[in-house]
C-alpha cells in the first residue's frame, strides 16, 4: 500500500471524535499529539501499515466498577470507579489514581494516553495507565476515606500487580489515600509486594517520590532557560494549586533563588508579593495534607498577601508561570495575558492545564513552553525508581535519587530538543515530547507484530 492510500490526519480526526463521543478531555489529548505524529511519520509507510497511531489511541481495556461505602451517617453511598489500561508496550502498566468529582472515562482516557507517552520519555519500562473514581475526599472524614479505599481497592486489587499494573497517586490522592489502599491490597492477597507506588517510607516507600514531579518541573523549566542561556534566579514565579505538584515547585524555585508569588486551589488564588519563602511552604503543606483547609486561610496568617476569590493566577505579572492544579486551568486569554506581561517561560507540572489555543498563543510568542508530559515526568521516574528498589528489596538514600531525578529530567530535556528543534533556535517542546515518547513505544509495537 502507497503512502497516499493512507488517511489524513482531518480522517484520522474525524474517526476519533465518532468513535468517542462527547469524549472532549480525550479528543483534546489526542488531536495534540495527532499532528506532530502525522508529520513525523509522513514517509515512514510501517508505522502507517501497522496502525500504530489508530491502536495507541484504544486503549487495551477499560474496567468501570461500582464502589459502595458507607458514611459516618451510615448512609450507602456509590460511586463509579475506573482503570484505564491504555498501552503496556515497553512495560507494565503505570499511572495514578485520582478523587475528584470531575472525574470522568473521557479525562481518565485523556490522561492514560498521555501517560504512555510520558513514561516512555523517561527511558524507562512503564506502559501508560489512569484510574480514579468520581469521590469527593473534600470534606470526609478519615474513616469515610479509609472505607472508600478499601471499597475500591476490593475491586481493583483484580487488575493490578507488580508485573501488570503499578497504580500511583495523584488529585486527592496522597500519602493517605495509597496507605489505605495498600493496606486493603495486602489484606485481600496476603502478598506485600510493590503494586503501589507513593507508598510511606516505612513500607516501601521511596526517598524523592513526594517531592519529585514539583522538583522535576523546576528542573526542567532550569533546563529550558538554560538552553537559552537563563537561569531561575531573581525570577518571579506564578504558580496555581496547593497541593502536592504546587508546593514542592515552590519549594524548587524558592531554594534555586526565584520568588513564588501566587499560589491557589478550586476557590481562588493568593498573591503574596513578598514572596512565598520555605517558611510560608511548609505552612501551606499543613494546611492542605494536615488541616485540609482552603487556600483563603493564607491571608489571615500572611497579612501581606490578598485573596481573589474564584479567581486563577494568570493575570498576576510574573517572569515564570507553573500551572500545578490542574487540566484546561490555562485558557487562550489567560495565555496572551502572561506574553503580554513579560512571562518568559511556562513549565507544566499539571496535566494538559493549557488549553489547545492558549499552547498555540506561547508558541507563536516564541517563549518557552514545557508540556505537562515532559515537564511533571518526575514523579512518574521516581515511581519508576520506587518499583526498581521494590524489586531489590532495598532502599536508596536521598542524594542518589535526587541525582538520578536531576539526570531523568536532563534525558527528557535532551529527547525534546531531539526532535523539537524548529531550525531557527526555537524548541517546540510538544513536539519533541510527542514524538520521542512515541518512537519508543511504536517500534516495541511493530516487534509485536497484530496484537
Ligand atoms: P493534589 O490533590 O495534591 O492538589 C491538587 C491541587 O489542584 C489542589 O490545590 C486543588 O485544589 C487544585 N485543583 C484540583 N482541581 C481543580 C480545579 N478543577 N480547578 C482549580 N484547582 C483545582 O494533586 P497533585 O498536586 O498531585 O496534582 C496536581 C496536578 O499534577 C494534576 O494535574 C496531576 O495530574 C498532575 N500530576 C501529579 C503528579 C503527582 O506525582 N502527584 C504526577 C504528574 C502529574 P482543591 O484543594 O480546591 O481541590
Amino acid at each position: 500500500m502507497a503512502l497516499s492510500d493512507h488517511v489524513n490526519l482531518e480522517t484520522f480526526m474525524e474517526g476519533v471524535r465518532k468513535r468517542n463521543p462527547g469524549q472532549t478531555e480525550f479528543i483534546q489529548a489526542v488531536q495534540e499529539v495527532a499532528q506532530d505524529i502525522y508529520d513525523f511519520i509522513s514517509d515512514k509507510v510501517e508505522y502507517h501499515e501497522a496502525q500504530i497511531l489508530r491502536r495507541i489511541t484504544e486503549p487495551d481495556r477499560i474496567v468501570s466498577f461500582r464502589v459502595c461505602w458507607e458514611d459516618d451517617n451510615h448512609n450507602i453511598r456509590v460511586q463509579r470507579g475506573w482503570r484505564v489500561h491504555n498501552n503496556n508496550a515497553i512495560g507494565p502498566y503505570k499511572g495514578g489514581i485520582r478523587f475528584h468529582p470531575s472525574v470522568t472515562e473521557s479525562v481518565l482516557k485523556f490522561l492514560a494516553f498521555e501517560q504512555t507517552f510520558k513514561n516512555s520519555l523517561t527511558g524507562l519500562p512503564m506502559g501508560g495507565a489512569k484510574g480514579g473514581a468520581n469521590f469527593n475526599p473534600r470534606g470526609k472524614s478519615d474513616s469515610e476515606v479509609m472505607r472508600f479505599c478499601q471499597s475500591f481497592m476490593t475491586e481493583l486489587y483484580r487488575h493490578i500487580g507488580p508485573d501488570t499494573d503499578v497504580p500511583a497517586g495523584d488529585i486527592g490522592v496522597g500519602g493517605r489515600e495509597i496507605g489505605y489502599m495498600f493496606g486493603q491490597y495486602k489484606r485481600i492477597t496476603n502478598r506485600w509486594e510493590g503494586v503501589l507506588t507513593g507508598k510511606a517510607l516505612e513500607y516501601g516507600g521511596s526517598q524523592m517520590r513526594p517531592e519529585a514531579t514539583g522538583y522535576g518541573a523546576v528542573y526542567f523549566l532550569r533546563n529550558m532557560l538554560e538552553h537559552r542561556g537563563e537561569d531561575i534566579e531573581g525570577k518571579s514565579a506564578v504558580i496555581s494549586g496547593s497541593g502536592n505538584v504546587a508546593t514542592h515547585a515552590a519549594e524548587k524555585i524558592t531554594q534555586l533563588g526565584g520568588k513564588v508569588i501566587t499560589l491557589s486551589d478550586s476557590d481562588g488564588f493568593v498573591h503574596d508579593p513578598d514572596g512565598i519563602g520555605q517558611e510560608k511552604i511548609d505552612w501551606v503543606k499543613h494546611l492542605k495534607t494536615v488541616k485540609r483547609g482552603r487556600i483563603s486561610e493564607y491571608v489571615d496568617e500572611f497579612k501581606s498577601a490578598t485573596y481573589h476569590e474564584g479567581k486563577r493566577p494568570w493575570g498576576v505579572e510574573t517572569d515564570l508561570a507553573l500551572p500545578c492544579a490542574t487540566q484546561n486551568e490555562l485558557n487562550e486569554d489567560e495565555a496572551k495575558k502572561l506574553v503580554e506581561n513579560g512571562c518568559a517561560a511556562v513549565s507544566e507540572g499539571a496535566n494538559m492545564p493549557t488549553t489547545l489555543e492558549g499552547v498555540k498563543v506561547f508558541h507563536e510568542a516564541k517563549i518557552l513552553y514545557g508540556p505537562g508530559k515532559a515537564a511533571n515526568a518526575g514523579g512518574v521516574a521516581v515511581s519508576g525508581l520506587e518499583m526498581s528498589q521494590n524489586s531489590e528489596r532495598i532502599t536508596w538514600d536521598e542524594e542518589r535519587l535526587g541525582d538520578m531525578l536531576t539526570n531523568l529530567m536532563r534525558g527528557i530535556h535532551e529527547k525534546c530538543t531531539r526532535y523539537g528543534d524548529t531550525g531557527d533556535g526555537y524548541v517546540d517542546y510538544v513536539k519533541g515530547a510527542n514524538i520521542a515518547g512515541f518512537k519508543k513505544v511504536a517500534d516495541a509495537m511493530l516487534a509485536f507484530g497484530v496484537v
